[in-house]
């Protein structure tokens, strides 16, 4: 064989979306025509609603969207953003502080780009979001753990963040709704960690994709509305995937303080350059358009939330607190580990997650994939009949 230079050590270290995986498992049986019930998907079942579709098509007749147009997005788009900005998350920006991105993950990567220095350590809350680490880690940053278990809610309190921080802690990830748990930071939690990380000079990267999916009146309050001294310090991340049926479009944006919005900008500007006008000018008419079809959708969650949190918590072993936002719940299942279960013997939650497909063909992700074993993350973003019939299934199994 020839000798050849080696591959990317970075790129090597990275590792394949587990969620994606498990996803596209569960895909390929149902393809080959096994009866799988997926709850793996992060992203919402329903069709993007018409008038949005409608814009795009529209948006085809313009020449203009034929053409590059400024790489941190449709000036249309960043003030409609900036709206938004201000009315869910209390924030006043210049649309110049806005990097409009291919989805809410790019917005992740370009934020801790903005903000890391090699060996820098970011505080990150677990159970966490797959991308979360990785993206920390291709900054050259040093992701640490901080886990909270189903007994505090999976939320992190201050003294753990406290206990955690050494004099190279350079951010701290805060996101409400979380994925992978559905947890949601009280105004007063949200506002203690905000003066914690201010008081610390700590960046916040806050991620608020699932700020407008919240149920029983519960309120994901801003991190800069619950501390306005933190704006200085913050990168918000958002995108119209979740709120709007709109994953496949691939929008979303940061905003940041002047200085580290340009540096995002100058490295989208050689990454990517802008996102498809197409789809920008869909996200711009979800953003000022008619929000019924939205506030349908967040109904139907909220009805499917409820039936999985009763379906789940009829399964003796497993803990299921109560989500009050996004689409996902979080069981802890670590009372159904170290047993036998049809003649397997099953010690962490990636085995069961493994044991539930093979047995009754039904996709969850374990929680090895966000952080420590002994959970499963479930999707409720399916329809109801199929809901139900993996509650069943999922209950038979464990009868
Ligand atoms: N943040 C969180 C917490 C997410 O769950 C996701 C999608 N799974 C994203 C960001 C990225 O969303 P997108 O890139 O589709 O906008």
């Amino acid at each position: 064989m020839t000798r050849r230079a080696p591959l990317s050590r970075k790129l090597a270290a990275i590792a394949e979306s587990a969620t994606l995986k498990v996803d596209a498992k569960a895909k390929a049986l149902r393809a080959a025509g096994r009866p799988v019930i997926s709850y793996a998907a992060g992203e919402p079942d329903f069709p993007t609603p018409p008038h949005i579709v409608d814009a795009a098509r529209r948006a085809l007749d313009d020449p203009a969207n034929f053409r590059y147009t400024p790489a941190a997005g449709l000036p249309a788009l960043r003030d409609a953003i900036a709206d938004k900005t201000r009315r869910d998350s209390g924030l006043e920006v210049d649309p110049s502080q806005i990097v409009v991105t291919n989805g809410g993950k790019q917005a992740v990567y370009q934020a801790f780009q903005a903000v890391v220095n090699p060996g820098d350590e970011v505080l990150l809350p677990a159970p966490y979001w797959t991308t979360y680490p990785e993206a920390i880690a291709l900054a050259d940053g040093v992701p640490v753990e901080v886990f909270a278990g189903a007994d505090q809610d999976y939320k992190v309190t201050v003294e753990q963040l406290e206990a955690a921080r050494t004099d190279r802690t350079t951010a701290l990830v805060f996101v409400s709704p979380s994925n992978p748990t559905g947890s949601v930071y009280t105004p007063e939690q949200t506002r203690a960690i905000g003066e914690w990380a201010v008081a610390h000079g700590i960046w916040i990267i806050t991620d608020e994709i699932y700020q407008n999916l919240t149920y029983e009146g519960a309120e994901a309050v801003s991190i800069v509305a619950a501390v306005p001294e933190a704006a200085g310090q913050t990168i918000l991340v958002n995108g119209v995937a979740k709120t709007y049926a709109m994953t496949g479009w691939r929008v979303g944006w940061m905003t940041a303080p002047k200085d580290a919005v340009k540096l995002a900008a100058n490295l989208q500007s050689h990454l990517t350059s802008n996102v498809n006008n197409i789809a920008q000018r869909a996200a711009l008419e979800a953003l000022t358009g008619p929000q019924d079809a939205a506030e349908r959708m967040r109904q139907a969650f909220d009805r499917r939330r409820r039936l999985i949190v009763a379906g789940l918590s009829e399964i003796e072993g497993v803990t299921v607190p109560n989500p009050l936002g996004a689409f996902y719940v979080y069981p802890d299942v670590r009372g159904l580990l170290g047993r036998e279960w049809r003649g397997t013997r099953v010690e962490t939650s990636l085995e069961l997650a493994d044991l539930i497909l093979d047995e009754v063909e039904v996709a969850v992700v374990p929680g090895e994939a966000f952080g420590p074993s002994g959970y499963l993350r479930l999707s409720y973003a399916l329809g109801d009949e199929q809901l139900q019939e993996g509650l069943q299934r999922l209950q038979s199994l464990f009868s």
